[in-house]
């Protein structure tokens, strides 16, 4: 088939670049680890992309996970025309904010007391602030692989020996702050006893993705989140679910209420808004209660609560409290997932398949892909090959190896079907290219 034609595109990217960073706002939408011209984006629809020369793309990216109802439905797209007529923004408490909030928490019951952010950058910074204020400690442990957005805290990385402090992962990041985060493998129990075992009464809080989604999706292993929770209790840490990509994906009540565990801090973000800017961090009363105006953790923001988008995420929920909604979405990522391990198995590649609920990652090692480590064992030459043939065939899956591919209500049986075999003519070209060894 033949590559589509974006000639606009192009020339509307190249002006990009002359004035953004890269031509983007976020790195990964350059598709610099993919190879090619990136996306230029006019239109969305259900679970269609049209880019600036009228091609459509079958969406896969669903905005990373936040269009989990597909783009432009109808009722996100009536209340935010209704609330646009009625203000923006009042820099004041609305009563959307309660409304919103008192429906996120009844649907993810560990969430006593929320505060709403505008993206889950701001939620997870503010919600180890708190934990470092709440436990007067300063360690924070985190997960190799994980992603809780890009504050200094987080862009650490492990340093050389398993439980050792973080080390800088990117200029700007003081190493003062990089020290002060520990990483450890995902799924390994033992590295966390460890390291509370050199640093006891020094970490504030774990924070984990209870179901990674960023290192591509790799699903916990029985026991481990259970452990977590069984080791940051004695230790007297908090343990922090980063809910972003798993709140209201993996279930109404986020890989929380799948799992049965009850994390002190969850953060929310990307579906909860409805495609407009909204996260949030909440949790224990107690805690929570630690927060400024309230207690002396200061923390604020001027969009913060912000009535548009507080309505797109009222317009948004409503929809995954139907029987099933959940069901249905699962089991059409089930089929994808399926189909595309089919082909897998049809065309001879290495390759392996993840999947937690609607999030679906191809692998391009042999599997198990347990950890970051595992993942990192993934031809990437490949994954960008078998990328560009899918882009060529009108799919759009997210244009780097560690990330998930998100299925939403939008998709259609036909449209599943329609990428399993678009896979697998993908997997036959690479073997086309580059025969297997
Ligand atoms: C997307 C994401 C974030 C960061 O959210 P932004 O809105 O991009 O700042 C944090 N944590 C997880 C798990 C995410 O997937």
């Amino acid at each position: 088939m033949a590559s589509k034609s974006r000639p606009r595109s192009a020339e509307i990217f190249r002006r990009s670049e002359k004035i953004l960073v890269g031509g983007v706002d976020s790195p990964v939408r350059a598709f610099r680890a993919v190879g090619g011209s990136p996306l230029v984006i006019e239109r969305a629809e259900g679970a269609r992309l049209f880019d600036a020369d009228g091609n459509e793309y079958l969406d896969y990216v669903c905005s990373w996970g936040a269009m989990i109802l597909g783009h432009a439905h109808p009722s996100v797209t009536k209340a935010i025309r209704e609330q646009a007529a009625y203000g923006t923004s009042y820099g004041m408490t609305s009563p959307l904010e309660s409304e919103l909030a008192e429906q996120i928490a009844s649907a993810v019951p560990s969430i006593e007391m929320m505060r709403f952010v505008s993206s889950g950058t701001e939620a997870t910074m503010s919600a180890i602030r708190l934990a470092r204020g709440f436990t007067k400690r300063d360690l924070i442990v985190k997960f190799e692989g994980c992603y809780h957005g890009h504050s200094d805290s987080f862009l650490s990385e492990a340093g050389s020996g398993l439980a050792t402090l973080g080390i800088s992962a990117s200029p700007g990041v003081p190493e003062a702050f990089a020290k002060l985060t520990i990483n450890v493998p995902y799924n390994k129990l033992g590295a966390i006893e460890k390291v509370f075992e050199l640093h006891k009464r020094g970490i504030a809080a774990v924070i984990v993705e209870p179901v990674a989604a960023n290192m591509g999706v790799v699903p916990p292993e029985p026991g481990f989140l259970e452990g977590l929770r069984e080791v940051t209790l004695r230790e007297g840490a908090l343990l922090i679910f980063d809910e972003v990509i798993s709140g209201f994906r993996t279930a109404l009540g986020g890989a929380q209420s799948i799992y049965k565990i009850q994390p002190d801090l969850t953060t929310l973000g990307k579906i909860i808004g409805g495609g407009l800017p909204v996260a949030a961090y909440g949790g224990r009363r107690e805690i929570m209660q630690m927060v400024a105006p309230i207690g002396p953790v200061y923390q604020a923001g001027t969009l913060s609560g912000n009535p548009l988008a507080m309505r797109a995420g009222l317009a948004t929920l409503p929809h995954l409290w139907v029987p099933r909604f959940y069901d249905e979405l699962n089991s059409k990522a089930a089929r994808l997932a399926d189909g595309v391990a089919g082909a897998i198995r049809d065309v001879g590649v290495p390759a392996h398949v993840n999947a937690v609920g609607s999030l679906v990652t191809l692998f391009f090692c042999e599997g198990p892909v347990r950890n970051y480590d595992d993942a990192k064992q993934s031809d990437t030459t490949r994954f960008a090959a078998f990328f560009t043939a899918m882009l060529d065939r009108g799919i759009f899956i997210a244009p780097s190896q560690y990330e998930a591919l998100f299925v939403s209500a939008a998709h259609t049986d036909a449209d599943i079907e329609r990428t399993i075999s678009a896979s697998r003519e993908s997997l036959r070209t690479l073997l086309a290219a580059a025969p297997a060894d």
